[in-house]
Formats: C-alpha cells, structure tokens, sequence
C-alpha cells in the first residue's frame, strides 16, 4: 500500500501560439486543484525557446499560484547566458530548477562552454549557492549515449555530488528497471530522493516516435496491445490508462517518493491516473 503523501508535480512545455498559451493556462489551472508540489516548464536547448520558458513559468506561476521551476539546459550555452539566466531568475523570486545538458539541436555541431549536467550543476553552486532547489535527470534504462550501466551510474552521480538536490526520471514502463537503479544508487552512497517520470499513454504513434528519440522502452507487450487498437483512440487511452495506474501504484508500494508527470500541457490523462490511485490533494495529505 502507499504510505505517506507522495509529491505530485507536472511537466508542461512552453506553447508557441496565443491558443496554446490559454489552453496552458487552463491546464494549469485545473491541475493546480490537487494542490501538487511544483510545475516545471521544459527549456529547448540553442535558445529556440529560451525566453518562452522564462515567461511561461512566470504566467503559469501567477495564473496557478503553484511553485513553477524552469528547465535549463546547458548544452549550447556559454557561461555568461547561463548566468544571466540565473541571475533574471533569482530577481524573480524563483528557487526551484531542472537542470540539464540538453541535447545538440539538430544541425549544430559546437557544444558551448559547458559539455555535461554535472558542471551546469556545479555552476549554479558556485554563482547562487543555496538559493535554488536544483533537480537533475536520471535514467533507469541508462542514458542512449552511456557507454556501459557502470559509467551512467558514476556520472549520475557527478551531478549529485556537484550539489543536486533531488532527481526526476526519464519515462519508462518497466518499475523493476527504477527500482534497481534505485537499489544501485543507494549502493553506491546516493540518497538523494529519484522521483520517477511518468508517461501517460494516450496515442501509439507519439508514444514510439518519443520513445524512439530518447531512449525509452515500450515493453513489447504493450507496443502489441496498442498497435492492435489501430486508429480506436478510446480503447488505446483505456488500455493505457490501466497500464499506467498500475505502474504507478507499483511504483508507490515500493517507496518511490513521488510521481511527475510528463502532461503534454494536457491534464486529464495524469488526472484520471491521479484519481484511480486514490491520491490526497498535497495540502490535505500533509496537513
Ligand atoms: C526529467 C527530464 C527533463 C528533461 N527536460 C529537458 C528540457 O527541458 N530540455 C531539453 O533539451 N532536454 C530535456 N531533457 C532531455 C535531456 O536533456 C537529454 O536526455 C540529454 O541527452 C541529457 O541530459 P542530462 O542532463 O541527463 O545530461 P548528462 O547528465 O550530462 O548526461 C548525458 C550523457 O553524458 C554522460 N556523462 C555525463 N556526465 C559526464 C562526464 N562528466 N563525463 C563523461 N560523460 C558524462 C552520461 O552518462 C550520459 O550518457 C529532459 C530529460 C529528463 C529526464
């Protein structure tokens, strides 16, 4: 059974049009209901959404009156962007960042001055000290461009020791891959909390194409079930539903000390997920 309050936070991406803003908002708004921990807003690496991110996260923040944390990726950014980046966050008032490499946009071949998370991490530390709560990527399938388990492991854990504060995961399906990587993790001395990423299924082919791009696997199993719905939308977002639920409600049992969810800025698959697993609005649970 599930014990204590598990801490529920909600991915979004920064929307592009006037509608997709409204339509965010809304989300936010309706999501903002179970009282969750903290939003995040993901950051597209080359500045293609640099500013959106900022701004989203400040609108989401006024319209939800939730904690909202910007993504920020480091990958094709020098250190001065990174710190006026950081210092326009401090200004206002935010104290809550995922941080990331990011990956190379396509077509660009230069990384910039930094080349790995673990020294974005240790540049926030050194430039804001405490200030900001600093959340990390982990991988309990292993990063696509990690040599060997081993290797991913030690440099999980070069972000850890460069002063992250917890973790969020790469989506998955499998809940024996998290809870080994949570069993290695704490092997080799890492405590920090890993909350897992989690994916709600509501359409096959966007599901293969993300899955496809970062590494993520669909036990084969699943992948038969929801190609044999074909184009029947209803029945791929029940059968997903279920699986999913089921996951989570695994993944709780078993002392995962929360769920975040990747929304697509769309609240009713992680709500109707958050309703099957019998969940206490944040607040509530820990008042
Ligand atoms: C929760 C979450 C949120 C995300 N949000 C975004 C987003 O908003 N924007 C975006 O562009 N992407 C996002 N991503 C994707 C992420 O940027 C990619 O997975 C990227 O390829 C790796 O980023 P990282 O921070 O995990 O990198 P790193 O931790 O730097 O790892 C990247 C690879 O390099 C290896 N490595 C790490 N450190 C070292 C080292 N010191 N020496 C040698 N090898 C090393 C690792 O083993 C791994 O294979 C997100 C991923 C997750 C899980």
């Amino acid at each position: 059974m599930t014990t204590g309050s598990p801490e529920i936070s909600f991915e979004f991406f920064p929307p592009k049009t006037a509608e997709g803003i409204a339509r965010l908002e809304a989300t936010s708004r309706e999501l903002a209901a179970i009282a969750p921990r903290f939003f995040s807003v993901t950051f597209g690496a080359g500045g293609s959404t640099r500013d959106r991110t900022s701004e989203t996260v400040i609108d989401i923040q006024r319209v939800s009156g939730i904690e909202t944390a910007p993504h920020i990726s480091c990958i094709s950014s020098t250190q001065e962007n990174i710190r006026e980046m950081l210092a326009g966050y401090v200004a206002r008032g935010i104290r809550h960042l995922v941080a990331l490499r990011g990956d190379m946009p396509s077509g660009m071949v230069e990384a910039g001055e930094f080349r790995y998370a673990n020294e974005l991490v240790s540049f926030i530390r050194t430039t804001t000290g405490d200030h900001f709560h600093i959340e990390v990527a982990a991988y309990p399938e292993y990063h696509p461009q990690a040599s060997t388990p081993d290797r991913d492991l030690a440099n999980f854990k070069r972000k850890v020791e460069a002063g992250a504060s917890s973790a969020i995961t790469q989506y998955f399906y499998n809940a024996d891959a998290y809870f080994s990587f949570i069993e290695r993790c704490r092997r080799v001395g890492m405590e920090i909390p890993v909350v897992p990423g989690i994916m709600p299924i509501t359409n096959y082919h966007q599901l293969v194409r993300f899955s496809d791009a970062c590494g993520a696997e669909i036990p084969r199993w699943i992948r038969k079930r929801l190609e044999a719905y074909g184009e029947d939308m209803e029945s791929i977002r029940a059968f997903g539903e279920e699986v999913v639920t089921r996951l989570c409600e695994r993944l709780l049992a078993h002392g995962a000390p929360g769920l975040h969810f990747y929304t697509l800025n769309r609240a009713a698959p992680a709500l109707a997920i958050w309703r099957n697993l019998g969940l206490q609005k944040q607040d509530s649970a820990t008042g």
